[in-house]
């Protein structure tokens, strides 16, 4: 930083000269007018030019820092004093609090003879004198923090542009008090600190830390506050005031650095009472050159042209090095910005435009419900697992597989439900034929058993895809908020009336497994062979083994308890035997014919609603007049909606216009930027 540069600054009596030691190729001598040495860069000063524009454009609304001189300090410590040396002109000073506001101090050195001033704040700019000046801060200031002694947040712009004047940009805040005086809000500390703290924590801000030499400086309050922020001191410049009040010890101060200030310290006097402005400059070079203490101190840390000289020389070389970081953050703010105003929907003329707009959404909804409904395309929603649709599906309808094929464990003992009913379907006839009533009422119990489960299923189904509808409703109406509400009631109606059905026709496909026992399917015969093979092993268990075993191994079964059988009569037991293989064989089948028929309609369902229901249902809602005509409030561009769009808008111009600020200098910067460092 500059602290390191080796510029030294001679004094002669009339004029000063800076002579730019590094690098020595380059060695220049520029002769600098009285009363404040500023030597006029033709290099700097397009730099601070685009700070300046950049700063008028306010980017830093846009949340982009610029690099800026921020003067902090105890109260009465000078600070209003520093800044009114540097700029030639006379500030509110001294008693109680003055600076309730930021005061955007904006040097800028002219050439005309007569000095032009004027203030800024919001919309309002104020032209004033150098004699009337003060007042006019007071006034703005009580505009902006009321006539109290209370402080505001809301900066004042002071803008000098003077003869020899240096080309800076400084922020006067006000001073730390630790304790409110008379008509001060309580929590005054808290909110300068607060204040303050905005101002100096950004990187891109240089502190200018004032303290009165009649301090110690490691009580200060400010220097607390910016080591905070600045813990190696790199951006951190003191100022000393006051030289002239306590000279005893000043040079120790200043050189034993105890509060560890990286950019150094500078002495001055500031002007004292009436004194003219050009009074003070001389009396503050006497006092330096003159007083026995101050004398010692070293040449180039006293004095406010000193002091002006190496705030230009700081200031250049931090906005040298952040000029490409604002770029690059003013193009990711534009970019951003650009993009969201892209998103934003056009404002609609007439009916015909919203309605082809409306069609617009519906397809595009319709688009997206198919990709991830139907052909289980996601990348519209990479992380969202939930969007996933088809797999998700696919899941649910396995569990339901899994659930509804899941063995129940038989309450009743074995063979006794089938022979229960055999009993009570026995009529005269021959023994050997199995009554096609008593078999149709053991299978309804099957039935029944699990009829509940597919309905849930189906339930279950479009609970999950209505999680999935409104959210795509929302993203594909996201623009237009005054009919977001109409389109989602339409999505949950089109749900519910989908739900109803399904529930219907799954109802209807269970029942139709009651009413008739039927499979072409050549499982059925294989499986009942298979399991009657074991008939005579397992009758001759039951009724004429004379070890009597307790249970018997079957196929499909596993070990059953055959014990409590040993009552029956051998042809109620072979009947109930052989209904029970069959009904077994029969049973598995029909589950998975539940479960195939199922998918099959899930499936039917999910394209009918896609294909044909979803635009149907809300084409229907939206324009029927008793819906609250929605394709008409889609011509009321919302208010939020309309504001949003006003302030991209600006942002954009905004954004755009400090890009080609920007651009203009960026170049060149980098070609100096580094021997500024
Ligand atoms: P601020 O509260 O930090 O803005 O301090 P001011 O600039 O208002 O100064 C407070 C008081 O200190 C004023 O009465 C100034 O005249 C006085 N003052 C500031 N700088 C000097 C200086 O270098 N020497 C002398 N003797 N008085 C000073
Ligand atoms: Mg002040």
């Amino acid at each position: 930083m500059a602290g390191r540069n080796k510029h030294v600054v001679s004094k002669t009596s009339s004029s000063l000269a800076i002579v730019e030691a590094n690098p020595p190729a380059n060695k220049k001598v520029v002769a600098i007018d009285a009363p404040i040495v500023s030597s006029y860069n033709d290099r700097i000063r397009p730099l601070l030019d685009t700070v300046d524009r950049l700063r008028n454009l306010n980017v830093m609304r846009e949340g982009i820092q610029l690099p800026t001189i921020v003067v902090v300090g105890d109260q009465s410590s000078g600070k209003s004093s520093v800044l009114e040396s540097l700029a030639g002109i006379s500030l509110p000073r001294g008693q109680g609090i003055c600076t309730r506001v930021p005061l955007v101090m904006r040097l800028q050195r002219s050439y005309s003879t007569e000095p032009e001033i004027w203030l800024e704040y919001g919309d309002t700019v104020v032209h004033t004198d150098e004699e009337h000046i003060a007042k006019a801060i007071c006034a703005a200031t009580d505009v902006i923090a009321g006539s109290g002694k209370g402080v505001s947040d809301d900066p004042l712009t002071l803008h000098v542009k003077k003869a020899g004047v240096p080309d800076i940009t400084m922020v006067d805040l006000p001073g730390i008090t630790r304790v409110p005086v008379n008509g001060q809000p309580e929590n005054i500390y808290e909110q300068i600190s607060a204040m303050i703290m905005k101002y100096i924590e950004p990187q891109e801000s240089i502190i200018l830390n004032v303290l009165s030499a009649t301090v110690d400086f490691t009580t200060c309050e400010s220097i607390r506050m910016s080591r905070q922020v600045d813990k190696t001191g790199e951006r951190t410049l003191a100022v000393v005031t006051k030289a002239d009040m306590a000279p005893e010890g000043l040079l120790q101060k200043v050189t034993a650095d105890d509060v560890r200030v990286g950019l150094g310290y500078v002495c001055v006097r500031n002007r004292i009472g009436e004194e003219t402005y050009e009074e003070a400059r001389m009396q503050e070079e006497l006092l330096f050159k003159t007083h026995p203490m101050l004398r010692l101190i070293d040449d180039d840390i006293v004095g406010i042209p000193v002091l002006a000289q190496k705030l230009m020389l700081i200031q250049a070389t931090m906005i040298a090095r952040c000029l490409p970081e604002i770029v690059r953050k003013i193009n990711e703010k534009m970019e951003i910005s650009v993009l969201e105003l892209n998103k934003l929907p056009m404002v609609m003329a007439s009916a015909g435009e919203a309605l082809m707009t409306l069609m617009d959404i519906i397809g595009s909804a319709k688009e997206s419900l198919l990709r991830i409904l139907i052909q289980g395309d996601f990348s519209e929603y990479p992380e969202d697992h939930k969007m996933h649709c088809t797999a998700r599906l696919a899941e649910m309808l396995s569990q339901f597989s899994d659930n509804l094929q899941a063995k129940v464990e038989d309450k009743t003992e074995f063979l006794m439900d089938e022979i229960k009913i055999l009993d009570e379907c026995k009529c005269v006839g021959l023994p050997n034929f199995i009554p096609r009533s008593a078999f149709l009422a053991i299978f309804s119990q099957y039935v029944d058993g699990i009829h509940s489960k597919p309905v849930e299923f189906i339930k279950k189904i479009w609970d999950y895809i209505e999680a999935v509808l409104i959210p795509v409703i929302s993203k594909y109406a996201e623009n237009f908020p005054q009919i977001q509400s109409s389109l989602k009631r339409a999505g949950r109606n089109l749900i519910t009336k989908m739900k109803e059905q399904s529930v219907n026709r799954v109802a209807e496909i269970v029942e139709m497994e009651k009413l008739t026992d039927y499979t072409c399917n050549p499982d059925y015969m294989t499986s009942w062979t298979e399991k009657t093979a074991s008939q005579q092993g397992f009758i001759h268990a039951v009724l004429y083994d004379e070890k009597k075993p307790e249970s018997f191994s079957l196929a499909g079964f596993g070990e059953v308890k055959i014990s409590h059988l040993r009552k029956c009569h051998a042809h109620l037991l072979q009947q109930a035997f052989d209904m029970k293989m069959r009904i077994a064989s029969y049973w598995n089948i029909v589950l998975r014919r539940i479960v195939d028929n199922l998918a099959l309609f899930l499936q039917f369902s999910v394209k009918n609603l896609v294909n044909v229901q979803f635009q149907k249902e809300i084409v229907a809602e939206m324009v029927d007049p008793r819906g609250g005509g929605g394709v008409e409030r889609m011509m009321e561009e919302s208010p939020s909606v309309a504001s949003k769009r006003e302030r991209l808008k600006k942002s954009v111009k905004l954004l755009k216009e400090s890009k080609d600020v920007v651009a203009a200098i960026v170049d060149q910067s980098s070609g100096y930027g580094g021997r500024l460092n």
